[in-house]
């Protein structure tokens, strides 16, 4: 089969021929219908996270946000079967873990994460192939497009468990999403669909001009003072600030338009710039009982919830996707990320 491996770091993935994956006797293997091209897979591609013992080896077949149709099941798998349409979240739980057992699979601490790590190549390929498959893949509701599930990918659960699952976003509150790529114009209409204000900052006036067709009740423009942009339009600060990116610049917005008590999610990973520190104001988070949270991913068995809102017509995962590519043109897409010149969900639908 045809898949896009990572030989060199910032070079273009090379398309190889190499064999299918066989599947595990725990394991599944999926026909990948659509796979989402995601800055998780750009900081992998540039060899960052070794500052946290999390660089992806080359030779690491990427792509961790597919979608597809089961066309093997491992022996111990009972619940799934050949022909099913599922979803298959990157953060692989072990299913036998406390941590899995008591539902928080995105952070078991025996994971494998999908196209991340040798044992467990990625969906830039025809066929994937998931371990675990009885706890981690999730059959999708009908009618829902292969390209829509993608987009569901990492960024739309990342930011469902952000703001529903940690910051316990209510309606009416003052949401501040800093950073409009995907996860960022994830969650701003998964906030608006959960009733919450939500303010979209970006420095791209394109980016800024989709997070208000997807329900951004304002945009502001970071290059202008954001915090004080966002203070004045939710008079004393936001609830809850989700820091998108993750730079010091966009970390420390998203600190200082909180209003008393308010939450910060972090969800953005650094890269060469912070290489995973930034410096905090401690005394303002003690003085305002400021919450300091992270979200990585969505445990598989809370995928049902999402599911919920899908099917109700509250969310709409591939109004976000501005562009189907080849397998051939990942490269490039991972280049235009340098420069943030994409905007949206980018999906491989060209094996
Ligand atoms: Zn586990
Ligand atoms: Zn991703």
């Amino acid at each position: 089969m045809r898949a896009a491996v990572l030989t060199e770091y910032g070079e273009p993935l090379d398309i190889q021929e190499i064999d299918d994956p066989e599947s595990a006797s725990h394991g599944v293997v999926v026909d990948v219908d659509a796979c989402g091209i995601c800055r998780s897979d750009w900081h992998a591609w540039h060899g960052h996270g070794e500052w946290a013992d999390d660089r992806v080896p080359l030779g690491q077949v990427l792509g961790h946000e597919p979608a597809g149709e089961i066309v093997a099941v491992g022996d111990e798998v009972t619940a799934r079967a050949v022909g099913e349409r599922v979803a298959v979240p990157f953060s692989l739980g072990c299913g036998s873990c406390p941590t899995c057992h008591n539902g928080h699979g995105n952070v078991c601490a025996n994971d494998r994460a999908l196209g991340f790590e040798a044992s467990t190549p990625g969906a830039f390929a025809e066929r994937v192939h998931v371990p675990n498959a009885e706890y981690n893949v999730t059959p999708l509701p009908d009618g829902v497009s292969p390209v829509a599930m993608a987009a569901l990918g990492c960024r739309y659960v990342t930011a469902y468990n952000a703001l529903a699952r940690r910051a316990d976003l209510e309606a009416g509150e003052w949401l501040a999403v800093v950073g409009c790529g995907g996860v960022g114009l994830s969650a701003v209409q998964l906030g608006a669909a959960m009733g919450a204000r939500v303010l979209a900052v970006d420095l791209d006036g394109a980016a800024l001009d989709l997070a208000a067709d997807l329900g951004a009740r304002a945009t502001v423009d970071a290059t202008d003072d954001p915090v004080k942009a966002i203070r004045d339009l939710t008079d004393g600060g936001a609830h809850v600030a989700l820091d998108a990116l993750g730079s010091a610049e966009t970390f420390r917005t998203t600190i200082d338009c909180l209003r008393r008590r308010g939450r910060h999610v972090q969800v953005g990973l650094t890269g060469e710039a912070e290489r995973g520190e930034v410096s905090l104001p401690v005394d303002e988070l003690t003085r305002n009982e400021i919450d300091l949270l992270g979200a990585r991913g969505l445990s598989p068995t809370r995928y049902g919830d999402l599911f919920d809102l899908l099917a109700g017509g509250e969310i709409d995962p591939g109004a976000l996707v501005t562009r189907e590519v080849s397998l051939d043109e990942v490269s490039d897409r991972l280049a235009a990320m340098d420069e943030y010149g994409v905007t949206g969900i980018e999906v491989v639908t060209d094996f």
